[in-house]
């Protein structure tokens, strides 16, 4: 093809952008991470960059609760960035999927030959370039709010955005693949969706299983094992300053710890999410679903992704369930009598 040799040629010298990408199922702690990580001095947060025209759009909330577009990050730069777009960056959360899609059917080939078949080469061709001229923007906008921008961080989730972008060769990308308990991610799935019962149980624990294994597919087959880091939100959440220490080390970037105290330490100016982007909030570990979530339901769910127990089951995570505070926080949750005779008043 004349046009992607031409533009092979023409970025042949170029140093490629260098971005980390959230990857992962929604409601695992994505959004705590990226600001977590966004907050640390060397990285630069963008929030679910793929949603950046959408959030223009509909004027949804920047990081530092202006409207995005018309805050002192991304006024400045929106027009240039815009003008830059040939293919929007939206693609994967537009039309009938707002939400983004779990199995992408046209795509899944591709996930196992390691890139774009020759049908969807133009397309995932003009939807990199595009994100590589709108990254580069933010990049140089985010410098001059920072003396170093080692790293851009894109929480879009969606597999099927990092595919194109690492088959593009434009970007040098490290995946933090980000991993919830999957009675966790279910419980958190019906919450939000107001369902109860084993069937909804069943139908987010297999949402949880395809999801994480195309994950899995997608940086065995196209990322060397140094580019790719698991991180639990078990982990996480319940140990913050260890995790954000060893991501930050596996980046190569400072690590400043008090930046891992509670969310926000500095204003982002990333995109969606939820509430850890505009308040700061503590970091909590949430879990929930051990009291909340009916014993034979996490049965099931535990024993339908049996088969992927070793991406969530850490002696780590099964320790912070049983560390003192935890209990506490369990006491705390027993009816009035039984608090009282425990704390023998
Ligand atoms: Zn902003």
């Amino acid at each position: 093809m004349p046009k992607r040799h031409a533009l092979q040629t023409r970025d042949h010298h170029r140093v490629k952008l260098p971005l980390v990408y959230l990857l992962s199922t929604g409601r695992s702690g994505s959004t705590l991470l990226d600001v977590l990580l966004g907050a640390q001095p060397e990285c630069w947060t963008l929030g679910e960059f793929q949603l950046l025209d959408i959030g223009v759009g509909r004027q949804l909330p920047c990081g530092c609760r202006d409207p995005i577009g018309q805050c002192d990050f991304w006024e400045p730069i929106l027009e240039r960035v815009r003008r830059s777009i040939r293919f929007p960056l939206g693609h994967f959360r537009s039309g009938r999927h707002p939400n983004g899609k779990v199995v992408r059917w046209s795509l899944l080939p591709s996930i196992l030959t390691g890139g774009p078949l020759p049908t969807q080469q133009a397309a995932a061709d003009a939807y990199a370039v595009s994100n590589l001229r709108a990254l580069e923007e933010a990049k140089e906008a985010a410098e001059e709010h920072q003396d170093e921008v080692a790293w851009l961080i894109d929480a879009s989730k969606d597999p099927y955005r990092l595919l194109w972008l690492q088959a593009s060769g434009h970007f040098d990308i490290r995946v933090i693949h980000l991993i919830r308990r999957p009675e966790g991610f279910v419980a958190n799935m019906m919450r939000s969706a107001d369902v109860r019962g084993a069937a909804a149980a069943i139908k987010y624990a297999g949402r949880w299983l395809v999801d994480n294994l195309i994950g899995l597919a997608l940086v065995w087959r196209m990322f060397w094992p140094e580019a790719v880091k698991r991180v639990r939100y078990e982990d996480l959440a319940s140990d913050p300053e260890r995790t954000l220490g060893e991501i930050c080390s596996w980046l190569g970037v400072s690590f400043d710890t008090d930046r891992t105290k509670a969310t926000r330490y500095v204003v982002n100016h990333g995109i969606a999410g939820n509430q850890p982007r505009w308040e700061a909030l503590p970091v909590t570990f949430e879990e929930n679903w051990r009291a909340t979530m009916p014993p034979l339901q996490q049965r099931l769910i535990s024993l339908m992704t049996a088969p992927l127990k070793s991406l969530w089951a850490s002696d780590r995570a099964e320790a912070a369930a049983w560390n003192p505070n935890a209990v506490h926080a369990r006491r705390r949750a027993l009816p009035p009598w039984m608090t009282r005779s425990s704390s023998g008043s």
